[in-house]
């Protein structure tokens, strides 16, 4: 899997993909993740990547141009119907369909080359979305200044979920929204704090009880605060 992050801002991903188990799957080359400076396929003396926008209004553009000539550059191809098999190119947008466990399962299985485009101020010349882009997804209900934390989201999201990306000490079927259910509650060391203890269930080795109570525990945690979740599949 190859993922390319488009952004004004390159900086802001410095450290972000050097940690955990998205450091690990890089390292172990299940994922490659790139980093790419729109303003360095800008031309012209001033180098610009926005521009006011047509009609009037308050604030920037983001220019079509280095986006195009970036997609070029990244997939071979500015024409959608060319893109390799396996190409995704998103834009980051709160216009785009919600992002989910089960698109993030989807672009795991189904894609080896995702590009991200992250947009800044009003967002970007619509031409990118009507030419370039073959999925607008936004990350939630609300308003960031930039696409930057959203791309983030979305790397996170899909690697942990390639193959051979989680260890043998973590593992997603139980994580929420694995099937219809919140993940159960976890505890570990102490036994007891401030006066807290842990479920006596959890102690008496008694798999099938545990087991029992941890279905249980999620049932009720997903009743309580998603019960949305429950009505799916
Ligand atoms: N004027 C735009 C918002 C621009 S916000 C509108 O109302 O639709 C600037 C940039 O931040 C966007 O271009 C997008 O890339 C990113 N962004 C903002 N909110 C987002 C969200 N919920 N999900 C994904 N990207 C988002």
């Amino acid at each position: 899997m190859k993922i390319d992050v488009l952004t004004i801002f390159p900086e802001f991903f410095k450290e972000v993909f050097d940690f955990g188990i998205i450091r690990r799957a890089r390292l172990a080359e299940i994922v490659e993740i790139n980093i790419c400076d729109i303003r360095s396929f800008t031309t012209g003396k001033h180098r610009k990547t926005d521009d006011k926008p047509f009609g009037g209004g308050d604030g920037m553009v983001m220019k079509c141009e280095p986006i195009f000539s970036a997609i070029e550059r990244i997939v071979g191809t500015c024409e959608r119907e060319n893109y390799p098999q396996g190409t995704k190119v998103v834009l980051l947008s709160p216009q785009g369909r919600v992002f989910k466990q089960s698109l993030a399962r989807e672009f795991a299985a189904e894609t080896n080359h995702i590009v991200l485009i992250c947009g800044r101020y009003e967002g970007i010349d619509e031409r990118v979305n009507d030419a370039l882009v073959t999925d607008e997804i936004s990350i939630g209900d609300y308003i960031l200044s930039g696409g930057e934390a959203a791309a983030i989201v979305l790397t996170d999201a899909i690697v942990r979920l390639l193959p051979n990306a989680l260890g043998s000490e973590t593992s997603a079927v139980n994580d929420s929204f694995t099937g219809n259910l919140l993940d159960y509650p976890h505890y570990t060391q102490p036994r007891e704090f401030r006066g807290m203890e842990v479920p006596e269930v959890l102690l008496n080795g008694n798999h099938a009880g545990i087991e029992r109570w941890r279905k249980a525990k999620a049932l009720e945690k997903t009743k309580k605060v998603r019960e949305d979740l429950l009505d799916k599949e």
